[in-house]
């Protein structure tokens, strides 16, 4: 993949990484994946994304407006952003990449066959090594709401788990979420691991549109993550009272077991207690049967709800994350 502008020149460029795929649609020419540098003086690298999942559309706003409005000679250092990282999906406005139908955030450390969605990943891997910090904005998508939350990856090397905890505390996002064990291990979040690089990911909303508050906050997000790495000076704000939470079993999920339109009861954010309903389940089908409360298997925090109103059989009505110590 060819990227068209230069990622160690100073100043304000915008280009693209100019991805060739050959197909009906794309035999002659590229799909141009948006890629841009800003950068002060020498210092460290910061890289940016948003549109890793295509449908998630409140980091791409955010950084696409933050590429015109940050000032370069203001950057002690330099910042790759990526505001629409699996352009394909972005265009289609789909999660996953409708050139190969793969999940860019399943492709990184050869998790992809050969193909669109493994190079863009494959060509992030290659910039990985000169970051000091990578942050990945994410959504519900189309399919969920979450609360709005940093997500920091547990590493065996404690040094790095630290990194990870404290650009999570930068965020100053009311929730952090503990990646561990149930985690995918070919995410962004595990190449970073990899390549021993402090990341972190948030997830700001979703629900197929933008919510005011997770985009102002995903906006403080970044901004505090810049200040935290040292390319933005001016005062550090008072820690946030951030709660923090982790995915431990399968049980964290509600599961919907039939076919029907779901009625929400809480709201990501919200608390529960095992056995609590979080929705109600009306059978559509068979009006005879009595709606059906679904309830929390555990007590904690509702990470996610689901965002549309029809669910089948194994979709997720809720998440419920379980409150964890702060060395979890
Ligand atoms: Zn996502």
């Amino acid at each position: 993949m060819f990227c068209d502008i230069d990622l160690d020149a100073r100043g304000r460029q915008i280009g693209a990484l100019r991805l060739v795929h050959s197909d009906d649609r794309h035999a002659f020419g590229h799909v141009p994946v948006p890629i841009a540098v800003l950068a002060g003086t020498s210092g460290p690298t910061v890289l940016l994304a948003a549109g890793n999942h295509g449908d998630e559309y409140e980091g791409q706003a955010i950084l696409l407006a933050l590429i015109h409005e940050l000032d370069p000679d203001a950057l002690a250092g330099r910042v790759i952003v990526l505001p629409g990282l699996n352009r394909p999906a972005v265009a289609a406005s789909t999660r996953v990449s409708p050139l190969d139908g793969m999940n860019l955030n399943r492709a990184f450390l050869n998790g992809a066959p050969p193909g669109p969605t493994r190079t863009i990943a494959a060509f992030v891997e290659t910039v990985l090594p000169s970051c000091a910090l990578v942050a990945d904005l994410h959504s519900g998508g189309s399919t969920a709401i979450y609360a709005d939350a940093a997500l920091a990856t547990r590493t065996s090397d404690t040094d790095l788990h630290a990194a990870n905890l404290a650009a999570a505390r930068a965020t100053r996002l009311p929730v952090i979420q503990v990646l561990g064990a149930t985690s995918s291990t070919t995410s962004l979040n595990s190449a970073c691991a990899a390549a021993g690089v402090p990341m972190v990911a948030m997830e700001l909303g979703g629900g197929g549109r933008i919510d005011r508050r997770s985009l102002t906050r995903g906006r403080e997000a970044v901004l505090g993550l810049l200040a935290h790495a040292g390319l933005m000076c001016g005062s550090v704000p008072p820690p946030a009272a951030q709660r923090m939470v982790a995915l431990k079993h399968p049980q964290s999920a509600v599961v919907v077991p039939s076919d029907g339109i779901v009625e929400p009861i809480v709201t990501a954010g919200d608390s529960v207690v095992a056995g609590e309903a979080v929705a109600v389940l009306h059978h559509w089908r068979e009006p005879r049967r009595p709606p059906l409360r679904l309830c929390a298997n555990l007590s904690g925090l509702v990470l996610a709800v689901a965002a549309r109103g029809r669910l089948e059989p194994g979709d997720h009505a809720a998440l419920i994350a379980e409150d964890v110590e702060e060395d979890a």
